[in-house]
């Protein structure tokens, strides 16, 4: 069966590039992938989606329909298209010798992650083949170990919240190395040592938090990639092939018992 990887991550971290790369990587070493663009406000989308929401739904009609601004259109084009999934997922499983599902979502990561259509669409993927979050963090923006903080809270909100196995993907780093981050999460204190002159109340509780999230960093996988140059696509896939087995000991094995 293909892997799903679910792209995820804020606006601008480069989700629809990366995948754009994953595309042309995978093609390039003979296996094409099957690409789902979930995001209905994207003008252009840079790699040929075989399933495309915007083919289902008008996120601009649905606005004037329902007397929405552009976050209530998004999001309620995506809860219409969950409502036909069920017909995305027979398509994902009439294909044969597939190796992964690559999936774009909207670039507000809260309408994906926070929504009732975002847990069906995640759901729906779960229940039928193996499936890996992957949650791209813009590396260039994440150099000051608050914001690094904060954004890896929100990556530990959305292993809560799926369950599903989640791969760190520190995107850009054509710009900015992500040794940084390894370090950061590999020890402690070298964290606590970059975040020393700060007194604030927002720096002591990020000192206080980085010991509790070590525990979290050892779960997780975390690669370097360049949605520009390409960098670290290998790794990246590895990583992927970690998520699809940790998938198969854990949540699979949980489904299971469920039934
Ligand atoms: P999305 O909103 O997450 O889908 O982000 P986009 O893929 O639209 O990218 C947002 C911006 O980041 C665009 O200007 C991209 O050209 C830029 N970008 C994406 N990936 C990279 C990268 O690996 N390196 C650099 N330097 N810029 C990138
Ligand atoms: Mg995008």
């Amino acid at each position: 069966k293909p892997t799903v990887v679910l792209i995820v991550g804020m606006a601008g971290t480069g989700k629809t590039t990366l995948l754009q790369r994953l595309n042309s990587h995978l093609h390039t070493v003979g296996k094409p992938p099957y690409v789902v663009n979930l995001d209905p406000a994207v003008t252009h989308v840079p790699y040929g989606p075989n399933i495309d929401i915007r083919d289902t739904v008008d996120y601009k009609n649905v606005m004037k329909q329902y007397g929405l601004g552009p976050n209530g259109g998004i999001l309620t084009s995506c809860n219409l298209f969950a409502t036909r999934f069920d017909q995305v997922i027979e398509l994902c499983e009439s294909k044969t010798d597939l190796d992964y599902i690559l999936v774009d979502t909207a670039g507000q990561i809260e309408i994906f992650t926070w929504s009732a259509s975002g847990a069906i669409i995640t759901e729906a993927f779960a229940s039928s083949f193996p499936t890996v979050v992957v949650y791209i963090v813009d590396t260039p923006r994440c150099t000051s170990p608050q914001t690094f903080m904060s954004n890896m809270l929100q990556a530990v909100s959305i292993l809560y919240k799926t369950k599903l196995p989640l791969i760190l993907a520190f995107n850009k780093v054509d710009v900015a190395k992500h040794d940084f981050a390894i370090e950061w999460m590999e020890d402690f204190e070298k964290f606590q040592e970059a975040i020393d002159s700060d007194s604030s109340y927002a720096a002591s509780l990020s000192r206080s938090l980085c010991m509790v999230l070590d525990e979290f960093y050892r779960k997780l996988q975390s690669v370097g990639v360049s949605a520009y140059t390409g960098e670290g696509m290998p790794e990246f896939f590895e990583a992927v092939a970690g998520g699809a087995r940790e998938y198969d000991s854990t949540y699979k094995v949980e489904l299971e018992r469920r039934k």
